[in-house]
C-alpha cells in the first residue's frame, strides 16, 4: 500500500495527529486517500474507536434499567459523557442535554413539539437562504400543516447573510427565528450572537444549527444565549447516529415528548401516563448507548487538539487553498464570505460538477460533490447545478491540497 509523508510543511504537527486516524492511511483507486469530505461526516480518533470497542467489550448493557453492575457502569458511563457534552457548550445543567439521533432529528424534535403547540395560522417563522434541508424542511412542513409562512433572510452574491432587513422581519406573528451557525456548502460564519440578540428583542426564540460550527471553534450557549441548538456527533469526530439537542429548561419543560415508550415515562397505568423528567422525557425507548458515550471521547479529542491550534491549522489550509486555486484559473469559488471556516465550493468553468467530483475520486480524493443538502441555495440563489466541495478537516495539509490542485488540472486537461 502506497503511503504519504504528507507533514513537513505545516506548522501543526499533523503527522503525529494523523497515526491516530487509521482510516487516513489507505489507497483509494491505486492512489493515497486524500480526504477532504470533511463537512459530510469527519473521521475518528482511535480514542473514539477505543471507547465503541471497549463499550461493548466491558459494559454493555441498557441504561437507567437494570440494578445490576453492568447496568449500572453503562449509565454512570452515560451520564457522565451527557455531564461532559454540558461541559462542552457551556449549558446551565444536564437537564439541557437531551441524545439525539443527529441535528437532524434535534431539529425535527423542535419542530414537532414546541413547533406544534406554539405556531398557529398566520404565524411566521424565519430561516435563512442558506439552510441546509434539515433546517428547511421540518419548517416548511410545520408551516403548511399549521397554515403559517415561512420567511427568509436573504443572501448575498458573496454568500453572507444579508441582514438590513432583519429586524422589520419580526414580529408579534413571529414565533421562531431559526438559523444556521456555519453554511456547510459556503463555510460562511452567519453572525448569530448579533440576529439572536435581535430577535430576542422582540421575545423570538432563536434555534441554531451548529452542526458545522462545533468541529471549528468554541461554542457557548450560553454566551450566545440560542433557546435551542443541535449538532452531530459524526461531525465532530465522533460516532453516527448520536446527536446533541440543547435547549433551554423553561422552553424544554414547557414541551410535550417527541416519542412515546420506554424511559421517558414516571409511571403508567392502563389509563393515564406521567411524563419522566427532563432530560429523560425526549429520550424515549433504548439509545444509543455507546455512541452516547463515544461522542465523549470525540469532545476529548477535540479539547486535547484545542480549538486554538484546530482553528489556526484549518484556517491556514483554507488560505492555502484560496492561493492555490486563484492562481489555477478558470475556477469559480462559491461564497467567499469575510468570516469562513474551511470549506471551498467551487465549479470549474465549463465543467459539470459530478464529473470533476469522479476524476478526482479516480485519483482517490473524496470531495463532495451537487447540491450539499442546500438545493434551494445552489440551485435557485445561485443558479447553478451543483458545486465540488472541499472540506478541511484538523488531520488534513497543505500537500493534499497540492494534490487537489494537480488533480483539478488533470480534471480540466481531460474535459476542455
Ligand atoms: N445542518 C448542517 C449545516 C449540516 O451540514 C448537516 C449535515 O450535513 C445537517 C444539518 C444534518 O446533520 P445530520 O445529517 O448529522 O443530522
Amino acid at each position: 500500500m502506497k503511503t504519504l509523508n504528507l507533514h513537513k510543511d505545516v506548522s501543526f504537527d499533523v503527522q503525529k495527529l494523523r497515526e491516530e486516524f487509521p482510516i487516513l492511511n489507505q489507497s483509494v483507486n491505486g492512489n493515497p486517500l486524500v480526504y477532504l469530505d470533511n463537512a459530510a461526516t469527519t473521521q475518528k480518533p482511535l480514542s473514539v474507536i477505543n471507547s465503541i470497542d471497549n463499550y461493548y467489550r466491558t459494559i454493555n448493557s441498557n441504561v437507567h434499567r437494570g440494578l445490576h453492575t453492568l447496568s449500572e457502569r453503562a449509565t454512570e458511563a452515560y451520564e457522565a459523557s451527557r455531564e461532559k457534552i454540558r461541559d462542552f457548550i457551556n449549558a446551565g445543567n444536564t437537564n439541557e442535554i437531551v441524545f439525539v439521533r443527529g441535528t437532524t432529528e434535534g431539529i425535527n424534535l423542535v419542530a414537532a413539539t414546541f413547533g406544534r403547540t406554539s405556531v398557529n395560522e398566520g404565524d411566521e417563522i424565519i430561516v435563512t437562504g442558506m439552510e441546509h434541508h434539515s433546517n428547511l424542511v421540518p419548517w416548511q412542513n410545520l408551516c403548511r400543516e399549521k397554515n403559517a409562512n415561512l420567511k427568509f433572510i436573504p443572501v448575498s452574491d458573496e454568500g453572507e447573510l444579508i441582514l438590513d432587513g432583519f429586524e422589520n422581519m419580526l414580529s408579534e406573528r413571529t414565533k421562531l427565528v431559526s438559523v444556521v451557525y456555519v453554511s456547510n456548502s459556503l463555510g460562511t460564519i452567519n453572525p448569530v450572537k448579533r440576529i439572536i440578540e435581535t430577535a430576542h428583542k422582540y421575545n423570538v426564540p432563536v434555534m441554531i444549527d451548529a452542526a458545522q460550527a462545533v468541529s471549528h471553534m468554541k461554542t457557548d450557549v450560553r454566551d450566545l444565549d440560542c433557546d435551542f441548538l443541535a449538532f452531530s456527533g459524526h461531525k465532530i469526530y465522533g460516532p453516527t447516529g448520536i446527536g446533541i439537542l440543547y435547549g433551554k429548561e423553561n422552553f424544554l419543560e414547557k414541551m410535550p415528548p417527541y416519542q412515546f415508550g420506554g424511559e421517558m415515562i414516571k409511571s403508567v397505568s392502563y389509563e393515564k401516563t406521567v411524563y419522566n423528567e427532563l432530560p429523560y422525557k425526549f429520550e424515549a425507548g433504548t439509545p444509543n448507548i455507546s455512541g452516547s458515550i463515544s461522542i465523549g471521547a470525540a469532545i476529548d479529542f477535540i479539547k486535547s487538539s484545542g480549538y486554538d491550534n484546530l482553528y489556526r491549522h484549518e484556517q491556514e489550509l483554507l488560505a492555502y487553498a484560496n492561493e492555490k486555486f486563484n492562481s489555477l484559473g478558470g475556477i469559480r469559488i462559491i461564497g467567499t464570505a469575510k468570516e469562513k471556516t474551511s470549506v471551498i465550493s467551487f465549479v470549474l468553468e465549463g465543467i459539470h460538477p459530478y464529473d470533476t467530483g469522479t476524476i478526482l475520486d479516480n485519483l482517490g480524493i473524496a470531495v463532495r460533490t451537487g447540491f450539499h443538502c442546500t438545493q434551494p441555495l445552489i440551485e435557485q440563489r445561485y443558479k447553478l447545478p451543483g458545486t465540488v466541495r472541499a472540506s478541511f478537516a484538523v488531520y488534513n495539509t497543505k500537500q493534499e491540497i497540492d494534490m487537489l490542485a494537480e488533480g483539478l488540472k488533470k480534471v480540466k486537461n481531460m474535459m476542455l
